[in-house]
């Protein structure tokens, strides 16, 4: 470890034994690496805030043999599998409010709304996923999860062939608008006022048949969820039968302000490619890592890839298998 500064007094108890890994973040990145850990013999702490990022939609695809779950019911399959190893433990609906080194190893003020315990661990894996920002578009959330999705590879196989809306002000939203075309000959792009499409790009979509839109938009039409028009500033009607959006993604590493591991270009952790960030004894899978793909089944194997290297470390063997 590198040198540490102190920790502050322990807020009410402590949980005095340290864990030999904390994971931050109980989505299949953390559930996935705790399962493997309690497999490899660690006392593993699960903190899970309990809000993942898909908690908008109703149901999973692309996970094998779970095609089609919805997003809670993974969770607590997978909850139930790890209820078999008495070496993990599990505190949901918490968060790690703080976290800093401490001797050769990491301490964690945790609590549900507020700081209640300090929890001690060797390792740490951060496994807290991402927030998003949807275009401010009023209206939007409603049909987010339902008919409008972030994921093409996820949610664009239930959508294919219909006309569909890209509603997006980044400046990756002719690249996105090519993916999902895949899926659709009747897309239009939606930059909401945003000078996001330069004109080579808008040539180019025109030439793939995919019109752009820059004008604001002033309402989305449909009920329970189901998008069926787009209404622009300029009072132009669009008929649409779902879509994409791109959210704006970040990381929220607040509560690690004294650790300061490198973020890459995105704002995600920076990792190895064994999930090591660059403070030792602190891991990251997940979302929170990987500059995609963002998948359920990705994530799980990044969890499970980190928790194999986090325990040839403890040990210091260095083995691929
Ligand atoms: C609308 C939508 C639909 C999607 N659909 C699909 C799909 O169909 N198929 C697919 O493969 N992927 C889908 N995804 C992507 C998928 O949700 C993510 O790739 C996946 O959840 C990432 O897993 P994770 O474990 O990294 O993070 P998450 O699942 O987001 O879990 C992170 C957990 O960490 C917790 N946390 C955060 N901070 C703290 C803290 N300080 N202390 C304690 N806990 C904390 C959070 O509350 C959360 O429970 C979808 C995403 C969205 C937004």
């Amino acid at each position: 470890m590198t040198e540490h500064s102190p920790v502050p007094e322990p807020v009410e108890g402590t949980d005095d034994e340290p864990y030999d890994v904390l994971i931050v973040g109980g989505g299949p990145a953390g559930l996935s690496a705790a399962l493997n850990l309690a497999r490899s013999l660690a006392r593993v702490l699960v903190v899970d805030a309990d809000r993942p990022r898909n908690a908008a939609t109703l149901i999973s695809h692309g996970f094998l043999t779970r095609d089609g779950i919805p997003p809670h019911e993974l969770r607590r399959l997978a909850r139930a599998e790890l209820a078999a190893y008495p070496n993990v433990t599990i505190r949901s609906r918490e968060r790690v409010f703080q976290l800093q080194a401490d001797g050769s190893g990491f301490a964690a003020e945790i609590g549900r709304r507020a700081p209640e315990l300090t929890v001690r661990a060797h390792r740490v894996l951060l496994a807290t996923g991402l927030r998003e920002t949807l275009p401010e578009v009023p209206n939007l959330r409603g049909f987010y999860g339902v008919t409008l999705f972030s994921c093409a590879a996820c949610d664009a196989w239930e959508l294919q062939d219909r006309p569909l809306a890209l509603i997006g002000e980044t400046p990756d939203l002719a690249a996105r608008a090519r993916l999902i075309a895949r899926w659709t000959t009747r897309l239009t792009v939606f930059t909401n006022g945003a000078d996001t499409v330069d004109t080579a790009e808008e040539a180019e979509l025109a030439a793939a048949g995919i019109a752009v839109e820059r004008s604001p938009i002033a309402e989305l039409h449909g009920e329970r969820g189901a998008l069926t028009g787009i209404t622009l500033a300029d009072g132009t009607e669009h008929a649409v039968e779902g879509g994409f959006v791109r959210p704006e993604w970040e990381t929220d590493l607040s509560f690690l302000p004294a650790l300061a591991p490198d973020l890459d270009a995105h704002g995600h952790l920076a990792v190895d490619r064994a999930g090591r960030t660059s403070v030792p004894g602190l891991y990251a899978a997940g979302d929170v890592a990987s500059p995609g793909p963002q998948q359920l089944i990705v994530a799980a194997g990044a969890g499970a890839r980190v928790a194999a290297v986090m325990i040839h470390d403890s040990i210091g063997v260095a083995t691929a298998h």
